[in-house]
């Protein structure tokens, strides 16, 4: 049963408190919504935006059941959440999106089952559980190819590229004998993703497809408008809708896109969901009405979603470790929004901050 809109003044609970998380508590602070942000980490960046947090294991049943207390909904703001703790805190609170999305999302395998089961394209793909497997799925599927462990991925890690010359027992064993998925590798001329928000009442608002650049596999620059057909946009969001509605997902997802072109023809490849905000939805904050933040919030609270249009032309770009250091001259670059995280140490790939360049508004 759907529940009552959450009024303003109502608690939202986060679990994570990362950069993802202190975004989501001040879109909901910009509602009237109140957040309770949940996680280890005592370094959180989240921890800063809120007058409501608690530093605890996610098992910790203790922390769990008083900070489920304090809370009319929970949302999270990572897809490798605990079972455990989704099922405690789903049994006293709405926990949106759901387990399935959740669960769906946390295995490439089961992911990669789900999407094609939709009718949507993905690379070409086999289960592979040990080194024999893993010679007959190359045989298969062909070289190059990437090795993904099922589970726990994210920038690049816990894949290991095939190509013609490694051997298959020594990427086995790389990989740390974990389950794993081979993929196909995809000859893409871009890679892109779509931000889709859907409602409580099933009301869907996609955002404009994204174009994306990585640099040592963590997003670098995420663009709009993308370099693809009008033909291609209309596909992403389509896709976009489909899979939201599948899920029956209550909140903002991400599906990363290959566009791959061929005989002049442009054609797009589901790469992976991320059931939650994301980085490459960050131009959303500066480039639209309602950022994927504000939205994401709007849907866990049961609230109608705003417009997605996009007003202005952006560039997105992640401030990466000491690139941060040089907030000074964003600050001062017009046409540009400068978002810092309040993070202390600036490890090398760390993601410190962003900045949204905007180009002239459109018509
Ligand atoms: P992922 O963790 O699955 O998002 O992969 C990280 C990056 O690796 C992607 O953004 C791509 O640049 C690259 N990649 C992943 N899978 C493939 C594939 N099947 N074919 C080509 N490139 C891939």
């Amino acid at each position: 049963m759907t529940p009552p809109p959450l009024a303003p003044g109502g608690t939202i609970g986060i679990l994570g408190g990362g950069q993802l998380g202190r975004m989501l508590a001040l879109a909901a602070a910009e509602l009237g919504l109140r957040s309770h942000v949940y996680c280890p980490d005592p370094d959180s960046p989240a921890f800063d935006v809120t007058r409501h947090h608690t530093c605890a294991a996610y098992d910790d049943e203790a922390a769990l059941s008083r900070f489920v207390d304090s809370v009319d909904r929970v949302t999270f703001e990572f897809e490798n959440v605990p079972h455990f703790t989704v099922a405690f805190l789903a049994s006293k609170v709405p926990v949106l999106p759901g387990e399935r999305a959740l669960r769906l999302t946390q295995d490439r395998l089961d992911e990669k089952h789900f999407v094609s089961s939709l009718g949507l394209s993905v690379a070409p793909f086999a289960a592979v559980d040990s080194a024999a497997d893993l010679g007959a799925a190359l045989r298969d599927i062909g070289r190059p190819a990437i090795l993904k462990t099922r589970r726990f991925g994210y920038d690049g890690k816990g894949q290991i590229a095939i190509r013609g010359e490694t051997d298959p027992e020594s990427v086995w064993s790389e990989i740390g004998n974990a389950p794993c998925v081979l993929e196909g590798f995809v000859p893409f001329a871009l890679e892109c993703s779509v931000i889709v928000a859907r409602s409580a009442a099933g009301q869907i608002a996609p955002y404009e497809i994204v174009e994306n650049h990585h640099e040592n596999h963590i997003l670098k620059t995420s663009t709009v408008p993308a370099r693809v057909s009008a033909e291609t946009a209309n596909e992403a969001e389509r896709i976009g809708r489909v899979i939201a509605e599948a899920l029956d997902f209550v909140g903002v997802l991400a599906v990363e896109l290959f566009v791959t072109r061929q005989n002049g023809r442009e054609a797009l490849i589901v790469n992976e969901i991320a059931p939650r905000v994301h980085n490459s939805g960050h131009w959303t904050q500066d480039g639209c009405l309602v950022s994927q933040f504000e939205q994401h919030m709007r849907a866990v609270a049961g609230w109608p979603l705003g417009s997605p249009h996009r007003h202005s032309d952006v560039v997105m770009t992640n401030l990466l470790g000491v690139d941060a250091d040089l907030w000074e001259h964003y600050a001062s670059e017009a046409g540009t929004a400068l978002h810092l995280y309040g993070k202390s140490s600036a490890r090398a790939g760390r993601k410190m901050g962003h900045i949204n360049r905007l180009g002239l508004p459109r018509r």
